[in-house]
């Protein structure tokens, strides 16, 4: 696993793009249109027919197939990890920093955790190698599910936008 860069772990511990980082910058009025650029940008920059309903981070999305109008979550490169309910974090591959040798790889020395307490969990696409998320439990901690928006009433009152179509 050498895909990831020091700044890239920065960034998703950091910075990520979650739910409530989401709404808060939609909380402004100017920024809803902001969206609707936003989706647009991030669909020209994959290569596949699917239509991006939510970005859930830099390289990962909820789609609607353009065959099936079923959504899921896929990975900039196409690589779909499941339905958009499922905790897409399940099929991903996952890398466990639990040693101070592995922390030290990325985090420098004075700033690693202490492993017995905190442990670093990376989840990649299976198929590209993209770190699509970190997370930073307690050792013992289940696998996070971040969160389950409410995609429909996100379109209709957030963003004012029809809701894309969704088979069951
Ligand atoms: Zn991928």
């Amino acid at each position: 696993m050498t895909t990831y860069t020091k700044e890239q772990v920065s960034k998703l511990v950091d910075g990520k793009l979650d739910w409530d980082t989401t709404l808060r910058m939609l909380a402004m009025p100017k920024d809803k249109e902001r969206f609707a650029l936003y989706l647009e940008a991030l669909q020209k920059k994959v290569s596949w027919p699917d239509r991006i309903v939510l970005p859930l981070g830099p390289h990962l999305h909820i789609a609607q197939s353009a065959q099936t109008k079923q959504w899921v979550t896929k990975c900039e490169c196409g690589h779909e990890f499941g339905d958009y309910r499922e905790n897409w974090k399940l099929n991903a591959a996952i890398y466990v920093r639990d040693t101070e040798e592995a922390m030290a790889e990325v985090y420098p020395r004075l700033m690693a955790p202490d492993t017995t307490w905190q442990v670093y969990r990376e989840y990649y696409c299976p198929a590209c190698g993209t770190l699509h998320d970190v997370e930073a439990p307690t050792p013992w901690y289940p696998v996070i599910h971040d969160f389950e928006p409410d995609i429909e009433a996100f379109y209709e009152e957030w963003v004012g936008l029809p809701v894309p179509e969704k088979a069951a």
